[in-house]
């Protein structure tokens, strides 16, 4: 081979060598701009586990999410953290980070003792290699991510870390950014005294089950949830033993409904309630049951005094197969009628439950 000859071999391979450089810069790029794209944590984290995995031909990836303050503990239920377990997990522990990283800030490529390979890849095929990046957001620890390669050479110790460090480093961003709106979110929709929804986050949760019940043809059924002679309760307990009687009603109130059932404090002393895929029929029984466990509570006041304590409610139900109604003019009628149902309770007597169908007049 002459001189020439070898030399330009030595050039194709380096020109090779680029063009895969860039091959992979490209992907990390369109991955990293897709994850600053998420609009939300769930999005983000879909995006990570799920399509991750395919977008680097890798055999499996994780994430152990730092959480010394317990706030993505708080968010456990309203995200429903646990539907990515195990391969997104939350340690309180620093000592757990401290045991992957030893003092290192930077990604540690290689093979990993098969037991922490099993933590953090349960359920994975084939394991050649691994990446292990720490994630930091401001000189804070987020967490760390996890990558594993079937190829024993994808993570050999000898290659570079800077896409891996840069995909680290936008990941831990969106994570602490995702956090703090999720936060924000949560305590802008939630009421502070029950800690059940507040209407803000009934009326904007409503039209999405609304739209959904209209597209499945499921049925579905509207409460509407307002004590007893709530002003007298206040005017004879006082205030303080008022508040107990809410987050009594609205304890009661959770547990009778489902996980995918809407609750909001509505106003004062009104709750309002949306049992997606429930007719008239469970509603019904629903309702009474809450009724029922309500007027069986014995509240105490701090002075020992019992308090009496009822509930009147008022159930609409909707079946789109048998009546159709424009989306926009839903939401309205299923809760005035709902609320118009409550107040023949209340005209009846109070202490009861009653139904009607939804109609637009
Ligand atoms: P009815 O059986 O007809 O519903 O009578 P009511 O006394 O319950 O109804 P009314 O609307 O006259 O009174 C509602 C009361 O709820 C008045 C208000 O002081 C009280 N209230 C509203 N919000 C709160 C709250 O956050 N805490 C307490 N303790 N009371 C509240
Ligand atoms: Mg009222
Ligand atoms: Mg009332």
């Amino acid at each position: 081979m002459s001189e020439i000859q070898r030399l330009q071999a030595i050039i194709e391979r380096l020109v090779r060598r680029i063009e895969e450089n860039q091959a992979i810069a490209r992907r990390f790029h369109a991955f990293e701009f897709r994850m600053l794209e998420a609009d939300r944590l769930p999005e983000l984290l879909d995006l990570l586990v799920k399509q991750g995995p395919l977008h680097f031909d890798l055999a499996a990836i994780s994430l152990v999410l730092f959480d010394p303050e317990y706030e993505w503990e708080q968010l456990t239920e309203a995200l429903n953290l646990r539907q990515w377990l195990p391969k997104v997990q939350v340690r309180h522990q620093q000592a757990f980070f401290d045991d992957l990283f030893a003092a290192s800030r930077a990604p540690i490529l290689g093979q990993m003792d098969p037991l922490t390979q099993a933590r953090l890849f349960s359920g994975a095929a084939e394991v050649g290699s691994t990446a292990i990046i720490p994630l930091y957001c401001k000189g804070q620890l987020q967490g760390s991510l996890h990558l594993a390669a079937a190829d024993p050479e994808r993570f050999s110790a000898d290659k570079a870390t800077d896409f891996l460090e840069h995909l680290g480093a936008v990941l831990a961003l969106c994570l602490n950014h995702g956090l703090t709106q999720e936060h924000l979110r949560h305590e802008g929709r939630q009421d502070p005294l029950t800690q059940v929804g507040n209407r803000t986050a009934f009326e904007q949760d409503l039209g999405i089950e609304l739209a959904r019940a209209e597209r499945s043809g499921q049925p579905l059924s509207c409460f509407f949830v307002d004590l007893d002679h709530f002003k007298q309760i206040n005017d004879n307990y006082g205030h303080a033993n008022g508040d107990l009687c809410l987050r009594e009603v609205s304890r009661v109130l959770r547990q009778a409904l489902r996980k995918t059932d809407l609750l909001a404090r509505f106003g004062g002393e009104e709750f309002v309630a949306l049992l997606p895929a429930c007719d008239a029929t469970k509603a019904m029984e629903t309702a009474e049951r809450v009724r029922e466990q309500i007027e069986a509570l014995t509240l105490e006041t701090r002075a020992g005094q019992s308090m009496p304590l009822t509930v009147s409610i008022g159930v609409c139900s909707w079946e789109p197969k048998a009546y159709r109604i424009p989306l926009a003019e839903l939401s309205d009628a299923l809760l005035r009628q709902a609320d118009a149902a409550m107040y023949r309770v209340k005209k009846a007597g109070r202490n009861g439950v009653r139904w009607q169908p939804l109609v637009v007049r």
